[in-house]
């Protein structure tokens, strides 16, 4: 018989959230003696696993409205990490301290880990905070663009976009928009759990640096170096 495994730390307030949502999933299982553990994929039909399953249940989650911003999602030029962490946010499903706290998680504090003053929820965070203010300002400067702010997160991903672009092209501005929101999400880890510092500056090049690696990686058509991509991304997208 081997050793009980043992926690060695407490858990962070992130896999709080995880372990809440793993207890709601087993506590809707019985379990059967005489019967086999088998795996199964799929929540109405059992069926073989395959991205487009996962594309399928995931679409099945959302609804009405919901359902054409995150097909627009899906689509944006982006990694799947960083549109899986946009997909949370859009449900308001990211485990903010706000967000814990209101499902019943203990947290220490609910304040803004960017601006240490408001309350950390979703649309704060990404949307209102002033620091999330700046890196939108300055991530617009880069870009070349003048667009209304919303204070809804839906509308805010919405409204990124370039009326006179292609479908292609609005594809990338979708994917810059969930990489900067994936950006300050690391970033507010790396000052909640690493002790760092806010920078928007640096915000803006982790965005550039993601958005720039999908691109050469992905696209056929993007030549581009990340210097050009830095200097002149309008002309980038153009050209596409
Ligand atoms: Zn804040």
């Amino acid at each position: 018989m081997g050793k009980s495994p043992t926690r060695s730390r407490n858990r962070f307030e992130w896999e709080s959230e995880l372990v809440i949502s793993l207890h709601q999933c087993i506590t809707r299982a019985s379990v059967k003696r005489y019967i086999f553990d088998v795996r199964v994929w799929g929540e109405e039909e059992l069926e073989k696993y395959s991205v487009n399953s996962a594309y399928k249940c995931l679409a099945r989650k959302a609804n009405g409205t919901q359902q054409e911003v995150f097909d627009i999602l899906w689509k944006a030029s982006a990694f799947p990490s960083v549109l899986t962490t946009t997909w949370r946010v859009l449900l308001d499903r990211i485990p903010t301290r706000e967000g814990l706290y209101r499902r019943g998680v203990q947290v220490t504090s609910t304040e803004c880990g960017l601006c240490r003053s408001e309350e950390e929820s979703s649309k704060h965070l990404f949307i209102e905070c002033v620091y999330a203010q700046r890196v939108w300002s300055i991530c617009q400067r880069w870009l070349g663009i003048t667009l209304v702010q919303h204070n809804e997160i839906k509308n805010h991903f919405e409204s990124f976009q370039c009326s006179q672009a292609s479908v292609k092209q609005n594809q990338v501005w979708k994917g810059i928009w969930a990489a900067v929101v994936r950006c300050i999400w690391d970033q507010r880890n790396t000052i909640l759990f690493k002790q760092g510092v806010v920078d928007v500056e640096e915000i803006l090049q982790m965005t550039q640096l993601k958005s720039w690696s999908w691109l050469k990686h992905r696209t056929k058509s993007f030549n581009y170096s990340f210097a050009d991509w830095t200097l002149n991304p309008g002309i980038c997208i153009e050209r596409l």
